[in-house]
């Protein structure tokens, strides 16, 4: 058995910080204390619950309370909240204005829960900056913690350091990074610890799933480098919880979708019969390269032609609820049998 080092996290340390995201149940209806009772039947004692008025209400407290009661029932820590989908840089004031609102009534929601972080999609511009501004004002005597979900990392840890407030940081997507090259810098060689270099201490909270065609998909199924991404998060100093935000598939739909059909396709090459009309491989359609024509038409079918398959790839390389939260249960074991020892 040994210790950990400087650059590497025991099994232990792993599993103790281990949280996944209710997204991992897909709906339709509202967030159960049956679902807590799943979380917590997988091996979890932390998680992330997402506000929105149909999977957890934040406008009603009642209900709230009453999740909150299964979670502790269940001995499941809820460590932060996803807060709702709002247009923080909204043109109209009176919309931008509605974004802080509810953003602060999901803060009181999260001290329900005793939630220590709030995420939230701000953006960066200077009227998502305004709303960043007058949410910490309206939550400073609120327990929970701010966080700006990125996007881009340096730009949202640039806003971070600029507002400079202690109550105010970081929630990295690693799904979502860019580099100017387009690709995820997760995936690349020395690409995670280059990535994270900005956020320093302001490095509150992390999304991590794995990207292939789509993303939010369980580790070790996609491109990510598990290994680097760990390294990197130790060397930062990273002193948050390890939250998987990867999305399940009600087991109906994956059955329903033929994927062996797809799977032959996309190993036989970029579907000649459709691609090839419109001029495009699959990848192009896929990654919304610039299409090849000013033609409106030719425009719009590549555009419903493009969600057509990311629908159909949704459905079948997403594993059930069920498998999402074994794979992500799992990854303490898996991870150090691939990289580390105990
Ligand atoms: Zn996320």
């Amino acid at each position: 058995m040994s210790e950990a080092t400087a650059t590497t996290w025991t099994r232990a340390e792993i599993r103790e910080r281990l949280a996944v995201s209710a997204v991992a149940f897909p709906g339709p209806g509202a967030l159960s204390p049956a679902d807590i009772r799943r979380v917590r039947a997988a091996g979890f004692r932390k998680m992330e619950i997402r506000f929105s008025p149909s999977r957890a209400d934040y406008h009603d407290p009642a209900r709230l309370a009453a999740l909150a009661d299964a979670c502790r029932e269940e001995g499941v820590a809820v460590v932060s909240i996803h807060g709702p989908d709002l247009k923080f840089d909204a043109q109209d004031e009176a919309r931008r204005r509605h974004a802080v609102a509810e953003t602060v009534l999901a803060a009181r929601g999260a001290q329900q829960f005793g939630a220590r972080v709030l995420v939230a999609h701000f953006g960066t511009g200077d009227r998502s900056r305004r709303s960043v501004c007058e949410v910490l004002e309206q939550t400073a005597n609120i327990p929970v913690r701010i966080t700006v979900e990125t996007g881009d990392i340096a730009e949202v840890a640039a806003l971070v350091r600029d507002i400079d407030c202690d109550r105010l940081g970081m929630t990295v997507d690693i799904g979502h990074a860019r580099d100017a090259d387009r690709l995820n810098p997760f995936t690349k060689p020395g690409g995670a610890a280059a990535a994270l270099a900005p956020c320093g201490e302001k490095l509150f909270h992390v999304h991590l799933h794995d990207i292939a065609l789509v993303d939010h998909l369980p580790p070790f199924h996609g491109y990510i480098r598990w290994d680097e991404l760990f390294v990197a998060l130790k060397a930062a100093g990273y002193a948050g919880e390890f939250l998987f935000e990867v999305q399940g598939r009600p087991a109906q739909v994956a059955r329903s979708v033929p994927a062996a059909m797809l799977r032959d396709a996309l190993r036989e090459g970029p579907m000649p019969a459709v691609t090839g009309a419109l001029g495009m491989s699959l990848f192009d359609i896929l990654f919304g390269r610039p299409p090849k024509t000013e033609d409106p038409c030719q425009a719009k079918l590549q555009r419903l032609l493009r969600s057509a398959i990311v629908q159909l790839l949704r459905n079948t390389t997403r594993a059930t609820t069920g498998e999402v939260l074994k794979a992500v249960a799992a990854f303490p074991d898996d991870f150090v049998a691939r990289y580390h020892s105990p």
